[in-house]
């Protein structure tokens, strides 16, 4: 946090420095945006395959085969989700919340995609439709379904409630739900647990101080958000502990609901679409043979 009185005065330049208007980091002219028609005209004779429900303060995995749809909706009553995507035949191929924000900024909807870690560096995921997009930004900079918060965990809230041992924060039920989908050893399955898609969380940085803020989520039963995946994807959503994230989390104190994925295969796959290779940079970092 940047101090209320700093110990070093401006220098000359200071104030024109401050002046200078921003330039985006990473202009998304250079990606091509996707036509999202093909994937409605897909999407109209959809068939559900499969559903899992994620039972509150709990998490499920699920897999979703390469070309087809799934949706994540609430049921019940206003819940977030924290999301992990993997590549379902290489969980060290996994959803890279940073790049996907320099990308395409703090918050998800429609058209954009959800990218993997270096050295893959390739779409796994396009959202296809986000009944929460009229939401925008509120008057405090607030919108839903973030990649600048990372997922609510047992270790964090051991540091800030000085030695509280809390086990249904995000980050647990992400690992058990993956442990259990994989067979995997706790220690293990925890290793691949990484920062998430906020699903309907209503999060932003406060404009005075830069503080990471929450504030009660807009969604409500039959809210949903849709994705296609582009490559063979194992999921596993978590129904955070904090419920709409309106006071708290870490605790079992807020009103929580389960929240439901739906699996769908449209008869065809959308037009013109292929799973993408993965990132064509040569990995030489510079050095020759
Ligand atoms: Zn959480």
């Amino acid at each position: 946090m940047k101090p209320s009185h700093p110990e070093h005065a401006a220098p000359a330049h200071g104030a024109a420095m401050q002046q200078i208007a921003p330039v985006i980091c990473y202009p998304v002219d250079g990606l091509p945006r996707p036509d999202l028609a093909p994937f409605r005209v897909a999407r109209a004779d959809w068939q559900k395959l499969s559903e899992t429900l994620v039972p509150a303060r709990d998490a499920r995995c699920f897999d979703v085969p390469a070309g087809h749809f799934f949706r994540i909706t609430s049921v019940e009553g206003p819940q977030v989700g924290d999301l992990n995507l993997w590549n379902a035949q290489d969980l060290h191929e996994r959803f890279y919340s940073g790049k996907t924000r320099a990308l395409h900024g703090t918050h998800l909807s429609t058209g954009d995609r959800m990218w993997t870690a270096h050295p893959y560096l390739r779409p796994m995921a396009l959202i296809t439709d986000d009944s929460l997009d009229w939401y925008g930004f509120d008057a405090f900079g607030g919108a839903v379904h973030d990649v600048i918060g990372t997922r609510c965990d047992p270790y964090t809230h051991n540091l800030l409630s000085k030695g509280g041992q809390y086990h249904h924060c995000c980050h647990s039920n992400l690992t058990r739900a993956l442990a259990d989908a994989r067979a995997l050893p706790l220690a293990e399955a925890e290793r691949h647990v990484h920062d998430v898609l906020n699903v309907f969380m209503c999060t932003g940085f406060t404009r005075d101080t830069g503080q990471y803020f929450m504030k009660a989520s807009p969604v409500r039963p039959g809210d949903y958000l849709e994705f296609f995946a582009e490559i063979d994807l194992l999921g596993a959503l978590s129904a955070c502990p904090g419920g709409d994230c309106s006071s708290e989390h870490s605790s079992d104190s807020a009103a929580c609901h389960p929240l439901l994925v739906e699996v769908f295969r449209p008869l065809a796959p959308p037009a013109g679409w292929v799973s993408p290779m993965v990132n064509g940079y040569d990995r030489s970092h510079g050095r020759n043979g």
